[in-house]
């Protein structure tokens, strides 16, 4: 079976190297068809599922996971409905019908909308959890995969986190590669820091609001998982502020012509301004996550 992802360029940044002797390396999941690393895990669940017999798909991600469903479903034929809440931008909507989906708008917040949308599966259907699912992380771990099979052995990995699907697909990526203790940096932006709340209370335990314009991270728990991993596994936890995310977009659009969201942005800015965890290493990984809940206008407004 074909994927329904695109193996996507891996580039070195001279620009962003951390000292004399170090190398930065983008993995740019920012040119995925569907505008995110999403493609990867959802494609690969939505694959699973059309093999096991499901016939429809349903989503209740408003964001890159919900236009990953969409766009996965178009490809494989298959009817998708997406449940969203009411805070869900037009844009959304539209890239989402454009990939023929059916939009539901319920509830006033994600875990509303994704309530609802429990509810529609039936035994001909399946619903994509957006971050919480082991066939998702299966499918985001082929982006180290690919790393490796282009000769390149990171010694850390920078990504950022929501609800801690990249971050478990990921480490599951390096764990079938033999690079088994290789650090990760985790890198949230503050208001929606449910990671490093959870690392700091030693409990998977979450926050009570998200408040960030990072909205791609806002998670207000992270999969179980994830905590987990963060129990067991080298994970370094970082939060920047909204403002650093912002910064570390437009010097990246600046630098290599690609708009991503502030989601991403907060990982870049890890990198960019430099951190303890990646001194001394010379392969740094940094997963370019992308997100197209962004324009030139939107992050204009965002910087002030
Ligand atoms: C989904 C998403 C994230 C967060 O991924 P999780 O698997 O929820 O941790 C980060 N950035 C972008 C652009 C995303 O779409």
């Amino acid at each position: 079976m074909t994927s329904l992802h695109i193996n996507t360029p891996l580039i070195e940044a001279p620009g962003m190297s951390q000292s004399s002797g170090s190398k930065v390396w983008l993995k740019m999941e920012a040119l995925q068809p569907s505008g995110s690393f999403k493609n990867r895990g959802v494609g690969f669940a939505c694959q699973a599922h059309q093999a096991r017999g499901a016939k429809a798909l349903v989503s209740s991600s408003g964001g890159n996971a919900g236009l990953a469903v969409a766009y996965s479903g178009r490809q494989l034929g298959m009817p998708v409905t997406v449940v969203v809440p009411e805070s869900t931008k037009q844009r959304a909507i539209d890239l989402m019908n454009q990939q023929g989906a059916k939009v539901i708008i319920t509830g006033k917040i994600w875990d509303e909308a994704h309530q609802h949308a429990m509810t529609l599966p039936n035994d001909q259907t399946a619903y994509i959890h957006p971050f919480d699912d082991p066939l998702l992380w299966e499918g985001h771990a082929s982006i180290i995969d690919e790393v490796v099979e282009a000769g390149v052995n990171p010694d850390a990995v920078v990504l950022s986190v929501g609800g801690g699907g990249l971050l478990c697909g990921v480490i599951e990526g390096l764990k079938r590669n033999g690079l088994n203790n290789t650090p990760v940096v985790a890198v949230e932006t503050q208001g929606a820091h449910s990671l490093s709340t959870a690392i700091t209370a030693r409990q998977h335990i979450g926050i009570d609001n998200i408040d960030s314009i990072a909205t791609s991270l806002g998670a207000k728990i992270v999969a179980k998982q994830a905590f987990e991993l963060s129990q067991e596994y080298p994970i370094s936890s970082h939060v920047v502020s909204d403002k650093q995310a912002v910064d570390a977009c437009c010097r990246f659009v600046d630098d290599h012509r690609i708009l991503v969201e502030p989601a991403c942005g907060a990982s870049l800015a890890v990198v960019y301004e430099g951190c303890e965890a990646l001194k001394d290493k010379r392969n740094i990984l940094v997963i370019v996550c992308g997100g197209v809940g962004v324009s030139l206008a939107q992050l204009r407004q965002w910087r002030g």
